[in-house]
């Protein structure tokens, strides 16, 4: 490099494809969400509910394959304030990405929160799913565009706690 100013490095945008396999869990849970449905597994030890399933139980080393459908709905157990646009994504920052709690599941996933200010978002607030039409259904939990609020009162973020039966 010839002048301090210059980079020593260049910047340019790729595109990568790739075929992801689900596995037989995933599978499942993904089918299932393409009929608007959540579908979670069950430990035979423990009594833990996985969704999405992962076909065993971290815990106990054993296969999960008692299927649980659950509800749509459950509570925002963490969140984070999300400051930076996603490339390609309308929402506009700041916006809220929560980990869901549905009810009768014992983990958590990743999900958009809308239709509340920002501020507003708490952890143990109870929210729904809020669906696509159903002409725009895949096998992909974008089936659910976000979460927003049920109005319903807050659960205690104690009552999370997962006791091993
Ligand atoms: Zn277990």
């Amino acid at each position: 490099m010839n002048n301090s100013s210059e980079k020593d490095y260049f910047e340019s945008l790729i595109s990568l494809e790739y075929t992801h396999t689900a596995g037989s869990a995933t599978t499942r849970f993904l089918e299932a969400v393409a009929e608007g449905k959540i579908v979670g597994q069950k430990c035979p030890k423990c009594s833990a509910v996985y969704v999405p399933p992962r076909g065993s139980c971290p815990r106990d080393g054993v296969p999960t394959s008692e299927e649980v459908t659950l509800t749509d709905r459950g509570c925002v157990e963490s969140f984070t304030v999300v400051h930076i646009p996603i490339p390609g994504n309308p929402i506009e920052p700041p916006f809220v990405s929560a980990m869901i709690r549905l009810d009768g599941a014992n983990i958590s996933f990743l999900h958009l929160i809308q239709e509340i200010p920002v501020e507003e978002i708490r952890i143990g607030m109870r929210v729904e799913a809020v669906w696509k039409p159903q002409e725009e259904w895949t096998t992909s939990l974008e089936n659910i565009k976000w979460f927003k609020p049920t109005g319903e009162p807050d659960i205690k973020p104690e009552s999370l706690i997962f006791k091993p039966k």
